[in-house]
């Protein structure tokens, strides 16, 4: 087995151009359980988290984005300054398995495996995140709707590596809510992300584990957005009932070893109408 070291990112892309078929090691949470469990048979690794530019983040207020770098780890996004620009990503990155994983796992392993339980996806997709691909000499940039085509399937093509996610930033409420078998450590059954944007009024709802892709659900949003009052800060029972039931409705859930499909589908309603009551709090 040949393992490549680069530390620019120059060196990197050439490194992944030149051998497409190479396994891109992060952290490794993700690629080693599937090592060891004889999944996945690697010949060749190319390890990306000593390249400093995978590994920085940049705040552009004036273009009122944050682009974070694909090697970018759970530990620093759920810690300030990102619990102030992106709070439903880095309550997410909370939830991501244990002290341990969340220093060694990366934002850009998360989206590579693109798992529909993978906890920060339904942030990204609420969001409106752009993934940043690039080769040698190539780069092109994804909005995540269109990256991830089903369970563990996106557009990425041999060679390329994910470079970054740029995210906008939102003013307003936003939240991340799971359920998994137990409250930590755990790969959700159900999962929730809901970003209020006060200045566009609208509402954002991705919903994950619930579905083969993470599922935005537009009839819930409209719903929402129409039904809560954005002076006061307030939401009605009525409201939040109805945007539940549309939650439950986009949901495309299926019964495996970790849910039925029934429980999913009631569960991320609760996580649906429980995070639009936090988003508009007053009476
Ligand atoms: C005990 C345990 C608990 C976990 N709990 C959770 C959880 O609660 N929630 C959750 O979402 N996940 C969880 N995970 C999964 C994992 O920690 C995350 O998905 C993590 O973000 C993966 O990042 P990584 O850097 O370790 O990726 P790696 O394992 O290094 O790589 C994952 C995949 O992405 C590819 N890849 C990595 N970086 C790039 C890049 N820059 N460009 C292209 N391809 C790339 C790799 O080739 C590989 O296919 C858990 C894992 C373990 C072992």
């Amino acid at each position: 087995m040949s393992v490549l070291i680069p530390t620019t990112l120059a060196e990197a892309l050439t490194a992944a151009s030149a051998n497409p078929a190479a396994t891109v090691l992060a952290g490794g949470t993700d690629l080693m359980v599937e090592v060891n469990e004889g999944r996945r048979v690697v010949a060749e690794v190319i390890t990306v988290n000593r390249v400093a530019e995978l590994r920085s983040w940049t705040h552009d207020p004036a273009a009122g984005v944050l682009r974070i770098g694909a090697g970018v780890t759970w530990a620093e996004l759920e810690a300030e300054p990102f619990t102030e620009w992106v709070p439903a990503l880095a309550q997410a990155a909370r939830t991501v398995g244990s002290p341990q994983i969340r220093h060694a796992g990366t934002i850009g392993g998360n989206i590579a495996t693109c798992s529909p339980a993978g906890d920060g996806l339904p942030p990204l997709a609420a969001l409106g995140a752009v993934v940043h691909l690039a080769s040698a000499g190539a780069e092109r940039d994804v909005p995540f709707a269109e990256f991830m085509t089903g369970p563990k399937r996106t557009v990425r093509q041999p060679g390329e590596l994910i470079t970054a996610v740029t995210v906008p930033l939102v003013r307003g409420f936003q939240g991340y809510a799971k359920v998994g078998v137990r409250n930590a450590m755990v790969i959700s059954t159900a999962s929730a992300a809901l970003v209020a944007d006060r200045d566009g009024r609208s509402i954002r709802l991705a919903l994950g584990s619930v579905g083969p892709t993470i599922l935005r659900c537009p009839e819930a949003e409209a719903a929402a957005a129409a039904g809560v009052d954005w002076q006061a800060g307030a939401v009605s029972a009525a409201v939040v009932a109805e945007f539940a039931d549309l939650a439950r409705a986009a949901a495309r859930p299926i019964d495996d070893h970790r849910s039925t499909a029934a429980y999913r589908r009631h569960a991320v309603g609760v996580l649906a109408g429980r995070l639009l009551r936090r988003a508009f709090p007053n009476e």
